[in-house]
């Protein structure tokens, strides 16, 4: 059972990683951005709710979020593990993915086994290169006014959960601002399945 939840703003590459991850660690990954974009092609419910807030660099509010992951999660494939990419992105979140850790335990009757298998990671990259990559990336939500509405988003609302993480033992930082390869080498090192 292997549980790596990716912290780091925007353009870090935690989706590219997440992927290789994902392969290597055999277990799914779950990008909440990804869902959303789905949801908005599709013009759901949910992605007509969530599309304002996605344009304008805006986290989609919880109640939005948190039933979507919970549906994620409560899927087969994610009873095995998960890596999660872009959630949690606030406390309320992260102390909802805590809860459902906790709970998952206690129906498998292993509340003293771990709580080691739930990795965190940070990968660290300086923002004159976040804002460089995304602008290269183009995406929709991808014009430089909203990159940098992206990027006080994280710093003020997702940057805390650093400190969150490190006072509860679970969090490993990785230099992302090295050449893919060798990002996915240290990621490697960094958990512990
Ligand atoms: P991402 O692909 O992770 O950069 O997410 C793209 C956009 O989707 C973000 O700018 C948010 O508007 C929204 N989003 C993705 N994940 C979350 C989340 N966990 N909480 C709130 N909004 C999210």
């Amino acid at each position: 059972m292997v549980q790596v939840i990716f912290l780091g703003p925007p353009g870090s590459g935690k989706g590219t990683q997440s992927a290789r991850l994902s392969e290597f660690l055999a277990v799914p990954h779950i990008s909440t951005g990804d869902i959303l974009r789905t949801h908005v092609a599709q013009q759901t419910d949910l992605g007509q709710k969530a599309k304002a807030f996605m344009d304008q660099g805006d986290l989609v509010p919880d109640q939005l979020i948190l039933s979507m992951v919970q549906d994620r999660l409560d899927q087969p494939d994610a009873q095995k593990g998960w890596i999660l990419d872009g959630f949690p992105r606030n406390v309320t979140q992260a102390t909802f993915v805590e809860d459902l850790v906790k709970q998952q335990q206690v129906e498998k009757g292993s509340e003293n086994a771990d709580s080691k298998s739930l990795n965190t990671i940070n990968l660290e990259v300086p923002d004159e290169v976040l804002i460089e990559r995304l602008l290269a990336r183009g995406r929709a939500d991808d014009s430089e006014e909203t990159i940098r509405h992206r990027l006080q988003v994280y710093h003020e609302q997702t940057e805390p959960l650093i400190e969150y993480y490190r006072d509860r033992n679970q969090l490993s930082i990785v230099n992302g601002n090295l050449p893919l390869d060798q990002v996915t080498a240290a990621l490697k090192n960094a958990i512990v399945a």
